[in-house]
């Protein structure tokens, strides 16, 4: 079995120009030619298939539920409010978004989950699933408590045979002491909600801010909260190691001299772009053209239906490309392939090379991606 076309992205942020994919039966690559035959079908296109590295599926029943341009202050306010929803409409909605990812070309998914609901769902679907086990909570009296509840969670998650790590929500909402407790956990991807708005740079640097109120709102006590000095990301690097393999999910207002910082010391550690729920909540996007620059490990997620339009990659690429023309195609391309499969450890899967298998997508000059293998 092969496929051929005029441009091969291997996944890696090259284009290997024009030439064939041979497959064994089981989807296996097995060689490559740089030649094509006339004769067959040639795409525009082939790369691997799609990682989405940022999903909220226990989320997806909030589709059109929240308006958009809130900010992240009335965000988060309003997603609280949908949180007890009957358990078997959380699930048919999950069950009917991770069926959609299939379709748009993803092959595997980092996903957020802060309860089990989503378990099921996981454990029949054909798509790949890491699960990041999150946990908020501002109260330092707390952490030990919640951090032993999420270390539970990540228990019964594994005991599916389901991969699963525990991860704090964000600075803002989660106290030092709980970092702490869920980075210790030796268990490695790790992530973090960093640099979303203006607001969690407020909250963080002065002990102030938009986020004050809808935090007080929530019920959080802010008693002790004071400003830190530093922005959320210099805030965070501050309590976690060097070597740690941890991903920054938005980095909307990450700047050239962090991402510069982060490039020359913790070499592990890797931002996830979510373009499309950055203009859904915030109505603006993170400087992609300087993280390209400064050589940072890119990935791309979706976030969530509470803050997206659908959870297709292949529109977040299709955003990145039309605002920043500038960021060379293949290399985007990787940032939703090669590079989220570095970041997961899954080695089979994120680039078009022999003894991988990567799952294939092909498409033609303006149309989209389609699954092929
Ligand atoms: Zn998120």
């Amino acid at each position: 079995m092969f496929w051929q076309a005029k441009n091969i992205l291997d996944g890696r942020g090259n284009n290997l120009g024009s030439g064939q994919v041979r497959l064994d039966r089981e989807g296996h690559i097995i060689e490559l030619v740089d030649r094509i035959d006339s004769k067959y079908n040639v795409y525009e296109f082939l790369s691997p298939a799609f990682i989405n590295s940022h999903c909220h599926l226990e989320l997806s029943h909030l589709k059109r539920a929240i308006p958009e341009g809130t900010g992240i202050p009335g965000f988060i306010q309003k997603v609280q409010r949908f949180r007890n929803t009957d358990r078997d409409m959380v699930k048919m909605a999950a069950s009917a978004a991770d069926y959609a990812m299939k379709a748009y070309g993803t092959i595997a998914v980092g996903d957020i989950s802060n309860s089990p609901v989503t378990m099921e769902v996981k454990l029949k679907s054909s798509l790949r699933y890491h699960t990041f086990v999150e946990s908020f909570g501002f109260d330092p009296k707390m952490a030990s408590e919640i951090a032993k509840k999420n270390e539970q969670l990540v228990k019964a998650f594994r005991e599916k045979g389901l991969s699963a790590t525990g991860v704090p929500h964000a600075p803002y909402s989660v106290s030092s002491d709980l970092i702490k407790y869920l980075l210790k956990e030796n268990f490695e991807p790790k992530c973090i909600h960093m640099q979303e708005s203006l607001a969690e740079d407020d909250f963080i640097r002065e002990g102030k801010g938009e986020l004050t109120g809808a935090l007080k709102t929530l019920g959080v006590d802010l008693q002790n909260h004071q400003g830190k000095q530093v922005s959320p990301l210099l805030y965070m690097l501050s309590q976690i190691r060097n070597d740690q393999k941890i991903l920054f999910v938005h980095g909307t207002m990450t700047q050239t001299a962090e991402m510069d910082l982060i490039k020359s010391d913790f070499p592990n550690a890797a931002f996830c772009a979510c373009p499309r729920a950055n203009l859904y909540i915030e109505e603006t996007l993170p400087d992609y053209p300087g993280f390209h620059k400064s050589g940072l490990k890119m990935l791309i997620g979706t976030d969530s239906l509470a803050s997206n339009y659908d959870l297709d990659i292949w529109a977040e690429i299709e955003t990145i490309q039309n605002h920043y023309p500038e960021i060379p195609f293949e290399e985007i391309i990787a940032w939703a392939t090669g590079n989220a499969a570095d970041f997961f450890g899954w080695d089979d899967l994120g680039k078009i090379e022999v003894g991988k298998k990567p799952g294939l997508l092909g498409w033609k000059e303006g149309g989209r991606p389609r699954r092929l293998v």
